[in-house]
Parts: structure tokens; sequence; C-alpha cells
């Protein structure tokens, strides 16, 4: 009988070990056992991780290590990572690593675009790293990559997911411009904790991302998603879900934080999976068109399904 793997994976149950860089996955550690997922293995899951490794683009999927890596990329889903691999940020959350990033290769649109059109996405979502250093964020980039995936794939719908651009109008126009169909902005955690958990970035800045791209395009898709589980409190998520209705967020996706290695946040508290519904009921009655709540919700996360679920429901 083959072993079930699990989350996290250890170096020997990880069944992307021979096509993804040395694991830095943290030690195992004790979970809630909603947290424990099993892992699928197999032919779709492989395929996925040659058209990967093959395009040269990476992936928020590795380069975050998300738990649902083997869930999404045995349905042949992937989350692609531009304008490198490397961060200006270091936010204490996140996986991402964090150094003087190397100019944008300027065939990267055309590797994601064909990269995307070999798994067949049909809703792709392209999220970024935080270009501080350039002189337009990478807006531009962002931009051609979304023109050239159209091209290429002109059936598939497009979720972008850029950093904040310091709420430059300029540089969120730029992407507008290229005509994604949705335009996602985590918010990430409440205020309290932003300067902690994400010290180069505000979150009334945040707040500003969905406000400045109803006022230049205003319908729009717009999304955002929330870690929980990082020491806030429940009055504190109502007040960023009310925050964030308020500045014309359209969908939601609500997640439990999970501490990528030692040296990140420490989880404070694990959500019980009764608990998302309870916040994904409340941010419905908020006026959210769309949410999603549960503990492996991440934003790009069945991020298709999402979208049909938003334009079926009217
Ligand atoms: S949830 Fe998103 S980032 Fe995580 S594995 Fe799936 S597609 Fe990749």
């Amino acid at each position: 009988m083959l072993e079930e793997p699990t989350w996290p994976p250890t170096e020997a149950t990880d069944p992307m070990e021979s096509t993804s860089p040395p694991s830095r996955h943290p030690p195992q550690r004790r979970l809630p056992p909603w947290l424990r997922k099993t892992l699928p293995a197999g032919g779709e899951l492989r395929r996925t991780a040659d058209i990967v490794a093959r395009s040269g683009v990476a992936t928020v999927c590795q380069e975050a290590h998300c738990p649902n890596q083997g869930e999404c990329w045995s349905r042949r889903t992937a989350t692609f990572m531009i304008l490198g691999d490397l961060c200006t940020r270091r936010c204490r959350f996140c996986a991402v690593a964090t150094a003087r990033p190397k100019a944008p290769d300027a065939n990267e649109p055309e590797k994601l675009a064909e990269a995307c059109a070999a798994l067949g996405l049909r809703h792709v979502v392209i999220t970024a790293v935080a270009r501080d250093d350039l002189p337009d964020e990478g807006a531009g980039h962002f931009a051609r990559c979304v023109e050239t995936l159209r091209r290429h794939c002109p059936t598939a719908t497009i979720e972008v997911l850029p950093a904040d651009f310091h709420a430059r109008r300029e540089c969120i126009e730029t992407l507008c411009q290229a005509r994604p169909d949705v335009y996602n902005h985590n918010i990430e955690t409440v205020e309290r904790l932003t300067p902690i958990v994400r010290p180069q970035a505000k979150y009334h800045r945040s707040l500003e991302v969905p406000r400045i791209v109803k006022s230049l395009v205003p319908d729009m898709t717009t999304k955002s998603g929330l870690m929980i589980g990082l020491g806030e409190t429940h009055d504190e998520i109502l007040a960023t879900l009310t925050d964030l209705r308020g500045a014309g967020c359209d969908m939601l996706t609500i997640g439990q934080y999970l501490q990528p290695s030692p040296a990140h946040a420490p989880v404070a508290r694990y959500y019980e999976p009764a608990e998302f519904d309870a916040l994904g009921a409340t941010a419905r009655e908020l006026g959210f068109a769309q949410v999603a709540a549960g503990p492996f919700v991440r934003s790009s996360y069945h991020a298709a399904e999402d979208f049909d679920a938003l334009a079926t429901s009217g």
C-alpha cells in the first residue's frame, strides 16, 4: 500500500522532492487534526511540476511553501509568481526570500503564457514579489504579462495579485489598463498587527488599492485576503472586513496562518472549521459578493471556482 503523505511534508514524503529546490519546510509540528492534510500523488502532479520547471517562472506554491501544493498541482492548477523569486520586502509571515532582485526577465511574459497554456488553466492567478526597487514597481511588466497571456489563452480569465504599489495611482492604472478580470490585493492582517507582520506595508494603504481600482474601472472585480491566527481579536477581524467592504472590495478569502519556518511569526491560534464558517457567513452579511473561508483557503485556492460562483451569483 502506498504511504499517504501529509502536510507539513517530511523530506521522505514531499511529493515534489525531485523537482523542487531543497525543502525548507520546518520540522513536523503538532497540528490540529483539521490541518493534517492527505496529499494526492501521481501523474498529474508530476506533469504540473514538469511544466512549471520547464517554464523558468517561479510559483508562489513553491516559494511560499503553500500547504495546498499537492492538491492544486494534482488538479493542474498553479499560481505563477512573476518579477523573480526575490522580494524587496520582508514580511514576517511570508516564506518568499528577501534579497536584491535581478532585473525583470523580458521573456517572462511569453514564458508565463506558454506555461499557462500548457497547463490548460481556465482561470489564471498571477502574483508577484514586491519590486520597490523599480521605478514603476513592476507594474508595466505585470501588465505585459496579462496582455501576453490574453493573446495565448483568449478564453482564460485572469486574476492579478500584486503588492500594493505604494497605492500609486499610475501603477495601479497601468495594470488595470491590461484589463484583468479580478484585481486582488491582500490586506493580510488586521490594522494593529500590520506594522509587526508587514513592516514595509501599511494597513490603510492596502485599503486604498481597491478604492483606486474602483475609481479607475468601476466594474472591475476587486478581491482581498486575510490570514487569521496571528493574534488578532474577533472585533479586529470584523473591523477589517468592514473596512474592506467600505473600500469597495467584492471578493474575500479568509485562511489560517501557518508558520513557514521557526524564523517567521508564530501561530497564536488555530481556528476551528466552524469558526471559519461563521466568519464567512458574517462576511456575506457585510455584503461581500463572494467569500471563501476555511483553514486551507489562500488567495488562489480554488480561485477559478470562486470566480465562477461570483459570475453565477449575479
Ligand atoms: S492555493 Fe494557490 S499558491 Fe497554494 S498551491 Fe494552490 S494555486 Fe498554489
